[in-house]
């Protein structure tokens, strides 16, 4: 029997390939996991739409090849994807930022990006970018700022680095109210996987594998487990089992609220990265 290790990178090295080249095995209807929180990607990779009363949010993109399936997410919920205002990127991989350029272009939308991820993209551009049909490249038009909450009416998102997964990894807490007029928040850790920093941006910027892996838990542990979060968003749907709790009414997010969640999500990831093998491609 395969490790559950081994399970989830199976599932992932697959889920890229269905990503980009057969979008309809990784197809998921929307659903809604928050007040104003919905589910628009795939069983692969997560991208959340956010409903605000100053327009739509959506916050990654997934990939190039299944961006279509998103967009037809966004009009199933009833959305017009002509009103997305803002796309919130969490990191500059093509699973979360493939569909960004082609969003922008048909929505007009802003392009958000940590500064520090738009530097890094520099060199990732290079290998993850050379087939540009596959993975068109995009210029973020705005960054974030973490000392500042941002509000767009009735929603609330607050942004933090949290990087080694990238250096401008960056993860995000939601907060909108219910129907009875009752705040939840919902937070996204930007970057639970493996480090990805390659050694030209490690060496121009004086960083080692080390202080990535350190930071990682600092940051878990000091920034990101102290918050209250009511619903756990996965980047990732087979980091958790979000899919298999949804219900048959895709509208009641009952199911995904869990507030102890978040916490049992870092627990079981930071420990996991600190002591991650950067050999882990070779040996898995
Ligand atoms: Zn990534």
């Amino acid at each position: 029997m395969p490790s559950r290790g081994q399970e989830i990178t199976n599932q992932f090295i697959e889920g890229a390939r269905s990503s980009s080249t057969a979008p309809w095995k990784v197809a998921v209807k929307p659903f809604r996991v928050a007040p104003k929180v919905y589910f628009v990607g795939n069983s692969y990779v997560s991208a959340y739409l956010v409903d605000t009363s100053e327009g739509l949010i959506l916050i990654d993109t997934v990939m190039f090849g299944s961006v279509y399936m998103t967009l037809e997410s966004i009009r199933l919920l009833g959305f017009d994807p002509l009103n997305l205002k803002h796309i919130m990127l969490s990191h500059c991989h093509p699973d979360h930022d493939g569909g960004a350029e082609a969003i922008r272009q048909y929505t007009g939308a802003e392009i958000w990006l940590s500064a520090i991820d738009a530097e890094f993209k520099t060199f990732t551009d290079k290998v993850q970018r050379e087939t540009p049909s596959m993975n068109p490249s995009y210029e973020p038009t705005r960054f974030y700022d973490d000392t500042k909450l941002m509000e767009f009416g009735d929603v609330a998102i607050q942004t933090y680095l949290t990087p080694a997964h990238t250096p401008g990894n960056t993860s995000f807490l939601i907060a909108s109210p219910d129907e009875q007029g009752k705040t939840l928040t919902a937070a996204m850790h930007g970057g639970p996987g493996p480090i990805s920093v390659n050694e030209e941006y490690m060496a121009k910027h004086n960083l080692t594998m080390d202080d990535l892996r350190k930071q990682f838990m600092e940051d878990g542990y000091e920034k990101l487990k102290p918050l209250h979060v009511d619903i756990e968003l996965p980047s990732h749907p087979p980091l958790g089992n979000m899919l298999d709790r949804v219900p048959a009414d895709r509208m009641d997010y009952s199911p995904h609220v869990d507030p102890e969640a978040w916490v049992r999500f870092l627990d079981a990831r930071i420990p996991r990265i600190y002591n991650y093998d950067p050999n882990w491609r070779q040996n898995s």
